[in-house]
């Protein structure tokens, strides 16, 4: 029997009742999303972590600045080649569809491409070779702050108004090169976006029906910031300008107040949390319980892909809040089961986030193995197994869109022997970018 776990009419997930015995030892689940992603991060794993010269405490803020050293230095070619092997890390795990929070538009000196979205057909192309779904988030940026002009390696992220950022994105939603359906918009964050391009940003999103992601209440200083330009939240701000609605996806959500909670949950936004990044930046720990409680849609992202595995990131949303609350068991005060909760979040959830207008339908399909012990027992208890205790390594077959592009966790498009060897060698080029 191929025991598999469906969704009833009211979405939610079913479990079913009889032992697992697939023919091959597998359960599968549909394919999971990674709502938020920038691939180009991928580069950075174990460059960043050491002391800089001459520095203290170490934060996302200097994190940033090393970031920003990386993003100045890639060509479209180097983009296009960390986007695939990104999204293949991502399919391994078990992500089918990756949310491209894209805002490296311009060439490094800031002059643009022809065409503007270059880079995102770039990243599309990389998606297409892996056979994953993207969705590229065309992400607005302006500025380094408040009245502080863009500096740097920020000129390849920055559009000189909502004017020129709304016709680059228009432009790519023309043409037949990336698909409309998997396009959207992205706010980079209270801090990069003038207030005044909010509104006609959320209207465009409205009028063309995408989906609407930002970054937002992720650091302290950023909640410093606004209260002190804004008068006022990050969550607080969105609301105001009508950015917050059921196509918005809010990306990080660490801290929020009682008040942020209330719009959220009222407009029907989802939130997506990146506990891998956020552990790793030291951002700090959302109130996963208080989303729970006011039943707003939880999604999740691999981010700076620190880290790239599926599981790993859900079970971080229960970890996490143990540690936060000093107890266990915290998603059971509001889901029936573990499994129902974080499978609805990494499919489900993760789908409305990046195709709020689109129906609800996922055929892809994500094969987990048994080990040897567990084929004979139910099936919540083997997919909660997997689920505390297993990792991407588990993930045999993937089928996207029809296609088998995963078998025995090796891709059945591209030749990893050779992708790695270029990768190496482009990574050989950041090793001395960082030195020191
Ligand atoms: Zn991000």
């Amino acid at each position: 029997m191929d025991a598999k776990f469906s969704f009833a009419s009211n979405g939610r997930l079913t479990t079913p009742a009889a032992p697992i015995h697939s023919e091959g030892n597998y359960f599968t689940i549909p394919g999971m999303v990674n709502a938020h992603s920038h691939s180009f991060q991928r580069v950075m794993r174990g460059l960043v972590e050491k002391k800089q010269r001459g520095q203290g405490d170490d934060d996302f803020w200097s994190w940033r600045a090393l970031m920003y050293e990386i993003a100045s230095n890639a060509s479209a070619e180097d983009l296009e080649l960390i986007g695939t092997w990104c999204f293949l890390d991502c399919l391994k795990t078990g992500f089918t569809h990756v949310g491209e929070f894209h805002y490296v538009h311009h060439k490094p000196d800031g002059s643009r491409y022809t065409p503007s979205y270059h880079l995102s057909k770039c990243l599309m192309n990389a998606a297409r070779k892996v056979g994953i779904q993207l969705t590229v988030l065309h992400t607005a940026y302006h500025w380094n702050g408040p009245d502080d002009p863009a500096k740097g390696a920020q000129r390849r992220f920055i559009f000189n108004s909502v004017e020129e950022y709304l016709r680059h994105v228009l432009h790519a939603l023309e043409q037949d090169d990336i698909e409309p359906h998997k396009q959207g918009l992205a706010i980079h964050s209270i801090r990069a976006v003038p207030e005044t391009w909010l509104r006609p940003i959320a209207e465009f999103c409205a009028t063309h029906q995408l989906p609407l992601h930002v970054h937002a209440a992720e650091q302290r200083k950023e909640l410093e910031i606004c209260q002190k330009v804004y008068g006022t939240s990050p969550i607080g701000l969105l609301l105001k300008h009508g950015v917050l609605g059921p196509n918005t996806t809010v990306v990080h959500g660490t801290h929020v107040d009682s008040a942020d909670l209330e719009a959220m949950a009222t407009s029907g936004a989802t939130v997506c949390i990146c506990p891998s990044t956020e552990r790793n930046l030291g951002d700090g720990l959302a109130p996963i319980a208080d989303y729970l409680k006011h039943q707003i849609p939880l999604a999740i992202g691999t981010d700076s892909h620190v880290r790239i595995d599926a599981v790993d990131e859900l079970r971080s949303l229960e970890d996490h809040e143990r540690l936060r609350l000093e107890r266990r068991l915290v998603w059971l005060d509001h889901v029936p089961s573990l499994a129902e909760g974080l499978i609805s979040v990494a499919c489900q959830n993760g789908q409305r986030s990046l195709a709020p207008f689109q129906p609800a339908q996922n055929t892809d399909e994500v094969w987990i193995k048994i080990p040897v012990h567990l084929q004979e027992a139910p099936a919540e208890h083997t997919i909660q197994d997997w689920l505390l205790g297993g990792s991407g390594r588990d993930i045999s077959r993937v089928k996207i869109n029809g296609e088998w592009v995963l078998e025995n966790g090796i891709s059945t498009r591209l030749d990893e022997q050779g992708l790695g060897e270029r990768v190496g060698k482009l990574l050989a080029r950041y090793q001395t970018a960082t030195a020191g």
